[in-house]
This record gives structure tokens, sequence and C-alpha cells, in this order.
């Protein structure tokens, strides 16, 4: 694991003394299937089952980067797959974090493997691209998959001055999107780059 966190600072996709204590506390071998144990610490998407990953650790890193989270944030999370992401989240800001699942069993696989590693992150079954407006609005809201243009309610469960991170585009040629929400008619956006991500399948994605 610490040579996965140095590569991750020495490539700079750590900044933030925040993400490295994430990663230092959250053990990612409690996250993979149990056959994919002695690749949970590589730089790599692994699968999880239903056709689905749990995405590489750079490129967690750069999101949570790109989302500036502070501590006493709520966090939305559109993807829930293993928990690992919400894991770190929750890591950084505390216990106001929720997250969407539309895979029943995936749900479950990652109600276990938080339970198993500590964290309390309130897992929900659903379409995420309708978010979850019980609890909004939202400090921050983040999708671990790629939408074929950014979610119109998502930044409406946005506070003024919150920001939303997602892949938009296709599958293998997306980018890396944060929108801030600058007013309720007004968003800024940032483009972070290429990426890859599985579908966000929904009524507001594919
Ligand atoms: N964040 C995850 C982790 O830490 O393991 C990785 C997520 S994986 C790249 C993308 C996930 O998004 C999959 O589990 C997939 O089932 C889920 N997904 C796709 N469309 C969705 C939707 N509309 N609502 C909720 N989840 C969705």
């Amino acid at each position: 694991m610490r040579n996965l966190i140095d590569h991750l600072m020495k490539y700079r996709y750590i900044k933030s003394e925040s993400v490295k204590r994430a990663f230092e506390k959250v053990d990612r071998k409690l996250f993979v299937p149990e056959y994919l144990e002695d690749r949970a610490y590589s730089d790599h998407p692994l699968p999880i089952g239903f056709n689905q990953t749990i995405s590489a650790p750079s490129m967690i890193a750069i999101m949570l980067e790109a989302l500036d989270l502070k501590r006493g944030d709520k966090v939305l999370e559109i993807g829930t797959g293993s928990g690992y992401n919400a894991a770190l989240i929750s890591e950084i800001v505390g216990e106001n974090v929720f997250s969407i699942e539309r895979i029943p069993e995936l749900a479950e696989f990652a109600k276990n493997n938080l339970k198993k590693s500590g964290y309390k992150v309130k897992i929900l079954i659903g379409d995420g691209t309708l978010g979850y407006e019980g609890e909004s609005p939202y400090d921050k809201i983040i999708v671990t998959a790629a939408a074929p243009k950014i979610p119109e309610t998502l930044i409406k469960q946005l506070k003024i001055g919150g920001k939303l991170c997602i892949p938009v585009g296709e599958r293998y040629f997306c980018d890396l999107i944060v929108a801030e929400k600058i007013s309720d008619k007004k968003i800024k956006k940032k483009n972070y780059g290429g990426c890859a991500f599985v579908p966000l399948i929904g009524k507001e994605g594919w």
C-alpha cells in the first residue's frame, strides 16, 4: 500500500494532506473481490462483477482533489460500486456521505465492505441520475460513471458554491468535468482531461 501511495504522490495525483491521509487509512484490499486481493495495491481499475469496476486509485485521487473536500461537507456519490470511493470521502468529510447504486448486488457488496472497514455511509439503491432530493442540497456531488451530459437534476441538488465532478462522454472517450454552481442559473466548468468510465445508465444518463 505504501508503494501505491508514494506513486500517487510522486506523480501529483495526491496533492493535499487530507487526500493522502484518506488513502493511508482506507485499505483497498477490503473493497476488491478476494481473488484479486494480490492486485489491490496496483494503480489499475479492477473488476467487481456485473461488468463494473473499482476505479484506478490515480483516477479517484484526481477526482477527490478536484472536489476540494472539506471536513463537514455533505456529499452525494452516484455509483457506489465497491464502496471504496465512498469510504475515502467519508474519511475526509465525516459521516455526511450518501451513495446511490443501481445494481442491488453491488450495493450489498459495498455495504459489507464499508462495514468491514468501519465507515458509515448511507447506501441507496436506485437511479442516481435523479440524485437524492431528500438530503439535498449537497456541498459536493461525485459521479463515478460516464454521462452523455451533466444531469440537470444533480445541479439543482447542489448548494450555491457547491461542486459536481462527473465524467462526460462515452465509455472510453470522456472528459472529467468539474462544474461549480455559481448561482441558480450559472455554472462554471473546468475540464480535467480525458478519462475512461463505465456508462451512467438512467433517466438522465445513457
Ligand atoms: N465508486 C465505485 C468504487 O469506489 O468502487 C466505482 C464505481 S463504477 C466505476 C460505476 C458504478 O456506477 C457501477 O457500480 C454502476 O453500477 C453504477 N451506476 C451506473 N449508472 C448508475 C445510476 N444511474 N445510478 C447509480 N449507479 C449507477
